[in-house]
């Protein structure tokens, strides 16, 4: 049997730093399923396909190969046999794996692959769905949020230090927007599962939220 911890929430709500930093503390595969989704928006991206050609999404689905391997305990995406994991952390590619994620058969797709990973190793997983659906029997489920404007401001602050302009407005106008379709899609909206424990990161540091998640693991022994 295999310990799993499934953390879910918004874009920019913290999960994957917090995520990482669990996995490592713990010895844990950290599983950054963003990254997939990522991924099969890279795909459709390099062909062209609208999101909204449903057709050729599915279509197109059994030539998607994604497999996961990890180079100095990074995650690396690799998309038929070529690595993009350099080319998934665009806010163009974010926006297209918003739509891409929302058809059934891309999900399905990727929830096995998911599940598979889960089975043979202990992991940290996050997501939208994790919780629900991908690991819904997951030891510890955690719902990580924070409001719309700290998540912005964040993400502002990200990339002023990388030296990129950027508005705010449109940072937090996008953040709303994919906001709304992840929780409003038909297929797994990104919702907190019943048994998943809520923690608003909004006024948090990245050391108070990793104490509070960790006091939960040590309850839950
Ligand atoms: O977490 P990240 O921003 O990398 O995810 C990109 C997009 O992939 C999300 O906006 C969401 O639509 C989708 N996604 C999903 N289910 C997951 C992880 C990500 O639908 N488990």
């Amino acid at each position: 049997m295999t310990h799993n911890i499934a953390i879910d929430g918004p874009a920019g709500a913290g999960k994957s730093t917090i995520a990482k930093i669990l996995a490592k503390e713990l010895g844990y595969v950290y599983v950054d399923t963003g990254a997939m989704y990522r991924a099969i928006a890279v795909f459709y991206m390099d062909r062209c396909v609208a999101y909204d050609d449903e057709e050729s999404v599915n279509s197109l689905i059994p030539e998607i190969d994604i497999r996961i391997e990890y180079k100095d305990g990074i995650q690396q995406v690799i998309l038929n046999g070529e690595n993009v994991t350099g080319r998934l952390r665009t806010e163009e590619v974010g926006k297209m794996a918003s739509k891409t994620s929302a058809y059934p058969k891309v999900r399905e797709k990727l929830v096995e692959l998911q599940q598979n990973l889960a089975r043979v190793t202990n992991v940290v997983m996050d997501g939208r769905d994790i919780g629900t659906k991908v690991l819904p029997d997951a030891d510890l489920k955690i719902y990580l949020t924070a409001s719309a404007k700290a998540r912005a401001k964040r993400r502002y602050d990200e990339l002023v230090q990388k030296g990129e302009k950027c508005d705010y407005d449109v940072i937090l106008k996008d953040i709303e927007e994919r906001d709304y379709q992840d929780m409003h899609r038909k297929e797994s909206p990104l919702t907190k599962a019943a048994d998943a424990v809520e923690i608003d990161s909004s006024d948090m540091s990245i050391e108070e939220v990793i104490n509070t998640v960790k006091n939960l693991i040590k309850d839950e022994a």
